[in-house]
């Protein structure tokens, strides 16, 4: 059966989900080979036996962490070369994260291979691997297989389910050697984000955002209240960020973060297109809004009209009534 390289994104040695996703879309087409680098690799390695990696790669150097994305891209092309000499490679799959595609890009330019980013879905072809992206804003889903090289496709978070699928998971480590390119851009100091306790908007479940229509920062505590009863992240309209109401970090759409969550709650956010482009692949979206011809009715599965400081609290009340 063929491998695939699946790249693990993990902060000391906690694996995170979209990984997880991975490794269910990886075993619809092969074997998967985890590549795992940095502090806590090997630590890694239980939870991604226990969803189907047959094989975790993984090395550790200060270079991973001193120095920008090149160091992992060389290590993932030591992965690849080795996987590759040893049989029949089917794809390199790589997480939707900024950092990841930049790794991905650069690896599919080193090793001369098609790139697919951001797929959505992922399926065996008789060719190679299918990827499914939604494009132009979402409007339109198309599928593409990489017709040169080995595929490397990154794929956007909650595009599949976690799955346990028991494997050996077998650790190996992986001889990486550093060049002058290597070091070329250092990490001059890091700073911690302020944790706010709730998911990590890319990787969120569920999604509550609000735009203009919260009229004010210190109206926002009426969207995280509902984000909190339900587990779930905060989002921001371009809008709302421009006047300073929530950090930048939250913003969703074109110029901000793209996510595609089990469920989207938009409150007082009219859809322009360019927020779309963020959130338009979510599997459920809902809408609150006064204005009834507001576009996002368009794409809503459920929306309210109504004003948000009234109908949002009774949603809020509710979940919590709900959950007991
Ligand atoms: P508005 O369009 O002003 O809509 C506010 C909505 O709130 C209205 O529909 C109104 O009916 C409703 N409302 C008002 N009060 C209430 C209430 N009390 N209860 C319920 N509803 C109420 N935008 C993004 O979001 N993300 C991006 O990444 C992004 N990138 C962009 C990139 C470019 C190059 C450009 C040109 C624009 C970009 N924009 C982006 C901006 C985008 O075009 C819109 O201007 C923006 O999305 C509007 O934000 P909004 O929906 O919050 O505000």
């Amino acid at each position: 059966m063929a491998e695939v390289l699946v790249y693990v994104d993990h902060v000391d040695g906690a694996v995170r989900k979209p990984t997880l996703e991975l490794l269910t879309l990886a075993r619809r087409i092969g074997e998967p080979v985890a590549v795992a680098l940095g502090n806590g690799a090997e630590a890694t390695a239980a939870v991604l036996a226990e969803h189907g990696a047959v094989k975790v790669l993984t090395a550790n150097a200060p270079e991973f962490a001193d120095y920008l994305v090149v160091p992992k891209v060389d290590a993932l092309q030591a992965a690849y070369e080795a996987v590759s000499a040893g049989g029949s490679l089917a794809a390199v799959l790589v997480p939707s994260s900024a950092e990841a595609k930049e790794i991905a890009a650069r690896l599919a330019v080193r090793i001369g291979s098609g790139i697919i980013t951001d797929a959505v879905d992922l399926e065996a072809g008789e060719e190679g691997p299918v990827a499914t992206q939604a494009v132009f804003a979402a409007s339109y889903t198309t599928k593409s297989r990489v017709s040169k090289g080995t595929p490397v496709i990154t794929v956007k978070p909650n595009s599949a389910p976690v799955e346990a699928a028991p494997a050996a998971g077998t650790v190996e480590a992986l001889s990486v050697s550093f060049g002058e390119k290597s070091t070329g851009t250092k990490v001059v100091s890091r700073t911690p984000r302020e944790s706010t306790g709730r998911p990590e908007l890319t990787e969120a479940a569920i999604v509550v955002s609000g735009g203009r229509g919260v009229n004010g920062a210190e109206n926002f505590h009426v969207i995280e209240e509902l984000a909190d009863s339900l587990g779930a992240a905060v989002g921001a309209s371009r809008a709302a960020v421009d006047a300073g109401w929530y950090p930048h970090s939250n913003q969703v759409g074109q110029t901000g973060k793209s996510v595609s969550p089990q469920l989207y709650i938009a409150s007082g956010i009219s859809g322009a297109i360019q927020h779309r482009a963020g959130m338009q692949t979510s599997k459920t979206i809902v809408a609150v809004n006064k204005d009834a011809e507001a576009p996002i009715f368009d794409l809503v599965d459920y929306g309210v009209v109504g004003d948000l400081f009234t109908v949002v609290p009774q949603l809020t009340e509710e979940v919590k009534a709900r959950k007991g």
